[in-house]
């Protein structure tokens, strides 16, 4: 016995007895009826295939990787404004001074201290969502 659900046609199925197979099959994405070679091969399926064509796979994973990048830009962006409106701000120090000198670029809080970019977001996180002050409670 190998009985395994089918995540297609939600049956148990036992493929011991032999494969278990949807051909053509219906893409779960799409809805487009396909038959079971537009499927990749998909081992952890019953019927060996995925449920989503290729086709759909291809742009959904290319749809992603734009959203992603949409995503870290935009992200990237306000955490600029965000430390900008906050008083912090980025200033180039010279590591290795010389006729070919190397810079960093090091992030100063509102005090002038350098702070690193986490620390400084997440000190804005708090100031931006004070946390109720439950220090008086005591500790039993
Ligand atoms: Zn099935
Ligand atoms: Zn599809």
């Amino acid at each position: 016995m190998d009985l395994k659900s089918c995540g297609y046609c939600k049956e148990m199925v036992d493929l011991s007895v032999g494969p278990h197979i949807h051909d053509p099959k219906k893409c779960k994405q799409c809805g487009e009826t396909l038959p079971a070679e537009a499927f990749h091969r998909w081992p952890s399926s019953a019927d060996g295939r995925r449920h989503v064509c290729s086709q759909c796979v291809a742009n959904e994973s290319a749809a992603t990787r734009v959203q992603r990048v949409i995503e870290k830009d935009t992200q990237f962006r306000d955490d600029k404004e965000k430390l900008k409106e906050h008083g912090y701000r980025w200033v180039r120090r010279v590591v290795e001074p010389g006729p070919d000198p190397v810079f960093r670029w090091a992030l100063l809080d509102p005090q002038g201290q350098e702070v690193t970019k986490e620390q400084a977001l997440r000190d804005i996180w708090s100031a931006e969502n004070p946390q109720p002050d439950d220090f008086d409670y005591p500790v039993y």
